[in-house]
């Protein structure tokens, strides 16, 4: 993103909270997404690090929605994908992009985009979704 200044404020205000910041055990290497404050693992002697993922991952299972919940009709059809970060973790999302394509092993990354507008006051809410990557076949 080269238009740092340009990026609305209430975006800016909320990128923090879609960032992807886990926790890392540093005692046996596992990541957690969403953070946790114990290892199952290695409980008391788990020693957990807040942990930056790449936002990589491949889908591992998925749901196509073709009936949406109110607020969501423009967005169909849309996907509801397990997917497996590459830093080995999973976790679910909404998938974008060019979903008539999805399948099983594809590579998909995490992007910032509408979830919906708020009718009253006009608010767009940001939210973390996952696009296909193109070019993998
Ligand atoms: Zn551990």
């Amino acid at each position: 993103m080269v238009h740092k200044s340009s990026v609305p404020l209430h975006w800016r205000m909320q990128k923090s909270r879609y960032n992807l910041i886990g926790s890392k055990c540093v005692t046996c290497n596992t990541v957690f997404f969403p953070s946790r404050i114990l290892c199952p693992k290695c409980r008391r002697k788990g020693k957990l690090e807040s942990f930056q993922f790449s936002g990589k991952g491949e889908i591992i299972s998925y749901t196509i929605i073709k009936v949406p919940p109110e607020g969501f009709e423009k967005n169909i059809p849309y996907a509801i994908a397990v997917i497996k970060l590459e830093e080995g973790t999973n976790i679910a999302g909404h998938v974008v992009g060019d979903i008539e394509n999805i399948e099983i092993g594809k590579k998909v990354r995490a992007v910032f985009r509408k979830i919906y507008e708020d009718g009253k006051d006009g608010l767009i809410h940001y939210g973390l979704k996952w696009e296909l990557e193109e070019g993998n076949e």
